[in-house]
């Protein structure tokens, strides 16, 4: 739908209230896979990490990872969900080439983990409780990339090829219950609502939780109805948004293009929709009713999955501390302002200050360089701060460099492209660039000289106490010793010799 076409977003919100449910889907990062013992890594050659089980040769028999049950009890956990003590796993039966099996193992009438709920709070500060209906366990697909043609999906590709190494991650499906009360801020809570869960599963370990690796993908629901009505509106689905500005932008799309096909009486098609971040639009996928026959029925290969009390007690017991308690904690600890903590947690930046932190930086002198520097550069490369290549203990040390006044902030800032290019630590960019601030007086006093030279009145004003005087020698220096000069000593300098003469 082109953007003219679809309703304003307000008028959207008068006429309809919104509707969202959300399915995330989080890759486990166990050592193996889900169903034998094939690496798990991301990168690798293709096709190298496959075995009999994994691309399904007849005969084969899959087993359990147990690590992979411990992952998804710690997050039904997280999620305050129940904890089946019984589950199966059932086929979910579908013929697509990135499954080498034509059908997927997963849970069905029997989740791991069900019921639950998750406390989220939106950057307006606004609070709600996402209900959670249920996280099963299933395995990941393969991937495949279509070549030739313009998009890169299937349509218009000459070929496709296949790499069966994801085939067998583990993965946990987390789905909500619909979601209703977020009124305009609909869109923000589902960005929200990912942005815990992620935060939930990094803080676990049970998952690397990189959405531009595809770690955490997640697939937004959204539905309109008149206010007052109550049946739902029938609902599309957003699949593979892979992060959390799409999110928020994709919900945003499908409230605005649905209210408008609404409004001019045309119904709205149950389908999957793909989102397409260059366009800032959704366009449509497949059809998908509620009763899509996957013929699933128990997997006949596995055993039930029966985690006795005392393992769901042992690993409760080494549950981190809940996202909304950990966040009234750092808060403190920190000593951030409101507005500057609630600027950290919407730029997603709580993990890098409190590494940064633990590696000997002032909280503020963190959040300064996270929130200021380091934003403006992602900014200024179309990426997300979170994806920057710099540790929170080199942002550390940079903040002791500046600290200690080797470096000042201009040349602080130069080291830090060095860093992003990937030179190595600060410390050591600035002993191989020989960046560090000049303060040896004997250097300092001769450009000062220099400077001198050619504006000798600056002396006489200085001792008249026209202090601005100063301006023009200290720029001169800074000029000449191309910004290394330590501007404070600089200044001292000129004073004593204005005063000494
Ligand atoms: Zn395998």
């Amino acid at each position: 739908m082109a953007k003219d076409e679809l309703m304003n977003y307000e008028k959207a919100l008068e006429m309809f209230e919104v509707v969202i449910g959300l399915e995330v889907h989080v890759e486990l990062n166990t050592k193996t896979k889900m169903f034998c013992g094939c690496r798990n890594e991301f990168g690798d050659e293709p096709n190298t990490n496959v075995c009999p089980i994994c691309i399904a040769l007849p005969g084969s028999l899959p087993a359990v990872n147990r690590k992979a049950i411990e992952s998804s009890i710690a997050i039904g956990l997280a999620l305050d969900c129940e904890i089946a003590p019984n589950g199966r796993f059932a086929r979910k039966n579908y013929f697509y080439p990135d499954l080498a099996k034509n059908f997927q193992t997963s849970q069905y009438d029997e989740p791991i983990a069900f019921e639950g709920h998750l406390d989220v709070e939106l950057p307006s500060g606004t609070k709600h409780t996402v209900q959670i209906e249920r996280a099963h366990m299933e395995e990941d697909a393969g991937k495949l990339t279509h070549i030739g043609g313009s998009t890169g999906r299937i349509q218009g590709a000459e070929y496709s090829l296949v790499d069966y190494n994801r085939a067998g991650v583990p993965l946990v499906e987390i789905v909500t219950k619909p979601v209703y009360g977020a009124g305009a801020e609909a869109p923000e809570l589902a960005a929200a609502y990912v942005r815990y869960v992620r935060e939930i599963v990094k803080g676990l370990g049970v998952s690397d939780a990189k959405m531009e690796r595809g770690n955490v993908r997640c697939d937004a629901n959204v539905s309109l109805r008149p206010h007052g009505q109550e049946k739902l509106g029938t609902r599309t689905e957003t699949k593979n948004v892979n992060s959390l500005r799409s999110i928020e932008r994709a919900v945003r799309y499908e409230i605005q293009r649905q209210a408008a096909l609404l409004a001019k009486g045309t119904a709205i098609i149950q389908e999957t929709r793909h989102w397409h971040e260059d366009k800032g639009a959704t366009s449509s996928g497949r059809p998908k009713s509620d009763a899509d026959d996957y013929r699933y029925f128990p997997e006949p290969d596995l055993v039930p999955v029966q985690p006795s009390k005392a393992w769901i007690e042992e690993i409760r017991a080494t549950l981190p501390e809940k996202p909304a308690d950990r966040r009234k904690r750092v808060q403190a600890e920190w000593g951030f302002a409101d507005l500057e903590f609630r600027d950290v947690i919407n730029a997603g930046l709580m993990d890098q200050i409190d590494e940064t932190v633990a590696a000997g930086a002032k909280p503020q002198a963190a959040r300064k360089w996270w929130t200021g520097e380091l934003a403006r550069i992602a900014n200024s490369q179309d990426k997300d701060v979170t994806d920057l290549e710099i540790s929170g203990a080199y942002v550390a040390e940079l903040a002791g460099l500046v600290e200690s006044g080797k470096l000042n902030d201009r040349m602080a800032r130069e080291v830090l492209t060095y860093v992003l290019a990937g030179e190595g630590s600060p410390a050591e960019i600035v002993a191989a660039r020989g960046l560090e601030v000049v303060s040896d007086d004997g250097a300092l006093i001769a450009a000062i000289d220099e400077a001198l030279a050619k504006q000798p009145a600056v002396l006489d004003a200085i001792r008249e106490g026209r202090m601005q005087a100063a301006g023009a020698v200290i720029g001169a220096v800074m000029q000449a010793m191309k910004g290394s000069a330590d501007a404070g000593r600089v200044r001292e300098l000129l004073i004593e010799k204005a005063n000494a003469s």
